[in-house]
């Protein structure tokens, strides 16, 4: 039984995820994400968006390349609810008769996407718990391993068949003092290595970073730092992050406490991953803090921030410098709070490493400066494992063969060096495939 890899998202850029598994004649695919870059662009004009016209601006993932398997796919497999994984679902998996698994805050959020933007999805919702398996077919298992990584319920995806396992690690870290949830199963990552991998699919996003990506706790300890030990008083702290860190969220929410200011979240996206974070148990932040979904409906709260600025602490989206975030109306002045001089900005976030959000994001800091106001940035630690990290994995699973992912050709080569130096051999058992390339493993 031949195992085909076909590449088709997210081995050219950081972005729109898809990777396709051909197992005899059977298949699954695991992600189907958004590549960001091309995708905030095209934004304004959402709703006439179509799955032909999203191909064609390289914004999902060009799944022609598969096109011959579209009857063998039994599942649609999802790793995390990062939308570099899960957004292009509302528009290619209804492609595909099969169902869609994942854990339950992955398939919370799909539900809350569908809800929002009300597009049809006709495959079936799979629940599967964090450290459990599925059973696809009489051939091909699923497992979702644990593992710490910027958003909560992160898997790395095991397919276990009769020949041994294929893991997809897109995206982890090993934090070994996660601030939510437990850290990466290791112990099972141990046993997979005694079970036989036969091929790792790698995490090359930070690659080339020399280094071993600290813990969600070291961030947490900037933010108080920050927060805490700065002459804040008499001005606005206005904290941004990825609507869909909650790790991140709860450590900025634990300082808003400490500094007796009101909490406020604005923004669509923070409330729809709080709320689904909130219906888990995961978090509480709602009974203690002020929801704000849209700044549009909420002018006379916003006016009385802009009043009494000293009193609050509001956390919004925005800080990849999106176009019709929080953040933009804010320094652009729509909304009826505006930044003025002094105010912190604090961005506990990274920028992601692509053109567009990097050039959204130095137009959004033009303008901070252009107000006066006291910038934070870098406040962050990445959620991807790092050169030294991804060395780790290597070690423990010790895979038959490598496949680098989730980055451009310059990352993607990067992990292949690392794992020459490991005593992998190019073309031999590390391969190097780009978007619409596959491999058949032996
Ligand atoms: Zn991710």
């Amino acid at each position: 039984m031949d195992i085909v890899l076909h590449a088709v998202g997210g081995y050219d850029e950081v972005g729109r995820n898809m990777t396709c598994l051909e197992i005899g004649d059977e298949a699954v695919i695991i992600d189907m994400g958004l590549y960001l870059d091309r995708y905030v662009p095209l934004q304004d004009d959402e709703e006439k968006l179509t799955y032909q016209k999203l191909v064609q601006e390289d914004a999902i993932p060009n799944d022609g390349s598969i096109s011959h398997l579209r009857k063998k796919i039994k599942a649609i497999i999802l790793s995390h609810a990062h939308l570099d994984h899960i957004g292009a679902v509302r528009w290619m998996a209804s492609r595909y008769n099969c169902p869609i698994l994942s854990t339950p805050y992955t398939i919370e959020i799909l539900k809350k996407m569908k809800q929002n933007k009300s597009f049809e999805l006709k495959n079936k919702l799979i629940t599967i718990n964090p450290n459990s398996t599925y059973r696809i077919s009489k051939n091909i298992g699923v497992e979702f391993i644990h593992v710490t990584h910027s958003i909560i319920q992160a898997s790395m995806v095991n397919i276990s068949l009769p020949q041994g396992n294929i893991l997809y690690s897109l995206d982890y870290k090993f934090d070994n003092h996660p601030i939510v949830g437990s850290k990466t199963n290791k112990k099972r990552l141990k046993q997979l290595a005694k079970e036989n991998v036969i091929a790792l699919i790698l995490d090359s996003t930070n690659a080339e970073e020399e280094k071993k990506t600290f813990s969600e706790s070291v961030a947490k300890e900037m933010l108080r730092d920050v927060l805490l030990g700065m002459e804040t008083e008499g001005h606005a702290i206005i904290v941004t992050t990825f609507a869909s860190h909650i790790a991140r969220l709860k450590s900025i929410f634990d300082m808003g406490k400490q500094l007796g200011r009101e909490i406020v979240f604005v923004g669509r996206s923070l409330n729809d991953y709080i709320g689904a974070a909130e219906k888990l148990k995961f978090v509480n932040f709602s009974k203690n803090a002020e929801m704000i979904k849209s700044t549009f409906g909420a002018k006379k709260k916003l006016k009385e921030m802009h009043e009494n600025r000293e009193k609050y602490m509001i956390v919004a989206t925005g800080g990849q410098g999106e176009p019709n975030a929080t953040m933009s109306k804010m320094v652009n002045g729509e909304i009826p709070f505006t930044i003025l001089p002094e105010d912190f900005i604090v961005f506990a976030c990274g920028v992601i490493p692509t053109p567009t959000i990097q050039a959204n994001r130095k137009i959004l800091e033009h303008k901070l400066h252009n107000r006066k106001a006291r910038m934070l940035k870098d406040i962050h630690v990445s959620g991807h494992a790092s050169r030294e990290d991804l060395r780790d994995l290597i070690k423990i699973v010790s895979p038959d063969i490598i496949i680098p992912a989730h980055g451009n050709m310059q990352k993607l080569a990067s992990a292949a060096t690392l794992a020459s130096e490991m005593g992998y051999r190019l073309g031999k058992d590390v391969y190097l495939l780009q978007n619409g390339q596959n491999v058949t493993i032996e």
